[in-house]
């Protein structure tokens, strides 16, 4: 385990335990969630080695969505998949009427695909060798491994975009430094982070599963992505909701405390709570940050 000295936003060494959780989805080992003292920033704590990691995404579940199967849950899946796809491909489009995107954590490669029908050019990185395949047989893309980063030389992109990816990142700095520098001036990146500040996370506590460890190293909120943005040279322009993350949330929520059949209508009440208090608070279950290069 590697312990971090530092906070990755404000890089004071000062900090007390905010949750202490475990990795309900796949290893049931636990670990501490800290919070920075002085920014505020959370954080988990120690984490797996970075070669390690890995190991911690070495589910079926990672991929098996991707497969066809006909069942409701599946088919349900595939429809809000769907919708989500066209959600994002309009926020984006409200900033970027066309162009080249650059999708990082593209899994599959479901969203450039159908960037790629609306005639954008799109590149996508993926770290799972498996889901590159994937991407790369099934919709012809142009999908790399997380090393081609450095490799762009001079090329940059009218957009970038992580879903659910900057959490996951090991060297947060670095990555946010780099995807930066691959930016046109004026450009935008749009990421995609749960919220700590959400209702749903305080309902469930150390079983909300969006702290997801230790897969998930960093743990947003409005505040603290926005002071991590701004250290580097980037500004907050727009907040999106994922509403239907709120539901999703609270389902696998449910699973982790052991609620049997009463899951799913639990998952119903308590993602529709979340919603509705979020659109007094703007405090949404996940959010998307539309962040311009300065
Ligand atoms: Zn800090």
């Amino acid at each position: 385990m590697v312990v971090i000295e530092k906070c990755p936003v404000c890089e004071n060494t000062e900090t007390e335990l905010f949750v202490a959780t475990q990795d309900f989805f796949l290893t049931g080992e636990s670990f501490n969630i800290v919070k920075c003292k002085v920014c505020s920033f959370v954080f988990t704590n120690p984490i797996p080695e970075k070669n390690h990691l890995t190991a911690y995404y070495e589910s079926p579940d990672y991929i098996s969505h991707t497969l066809k199967k006909w069942d409701v849950k599946s088919y349900i899946y595939q429809k809000i998949r769907k919708i989500n796809i066209k959600n994002k491909f309009k926020i984006v489009s409200k900033y970027q009427n066309n162009g080249h995107i650059l999708d990082v954590g593209c899994g599959t490669g479901e969203l450039l695909k159908y960037f790629k029908d609306k005639n954008w050019e799109t590149t996508g990185i993926e770290p799972a060798e498996q889901a590159r395949n994937f991407a790369i047989e099934n919709y012809q893309l142009d999908i790399f491994p997380e090393n081609k980063l450095q490799q762009f030389g001079d090329s940059k992109f009218d957009v970038i975009t992580m879903w659910h990816v900057l959490e996951h990142v090991v060297d947060l700095n670095d990555r946010l430094a780099l995807l930066r520098e691959l930016l046109k001036p004026g450009a935008k990146m749009i990421i995609a982070v749960p919220n700590i500040e959400s209702y749903d996370a305080a309902f469930y506590g150390k079983f909300w599963a969006a702290f997801d460890v230790p897969r998930h190293l960093y743990h947003f909120s409005k505040q603290s992505l926005t002071m991590l943005i701004e250290k580097h040279g980037l500004q907050l322009e727009a907040i999106y909701p994922m509403k239907f993350d709120a539901y999703y949330v609270s389902l696998l929520s449910e699973k982790y405390r052991k609620s049997g059949i009463a899951a799913y209508p639990k998952a119903i009440i308590n993602g529709y709570s979340s919603n509705r208090q979020a659109s007094r608070s703007g405090n949404y279950s996940s959010m998307i940050f539309v962040v311009k290069r300065k």
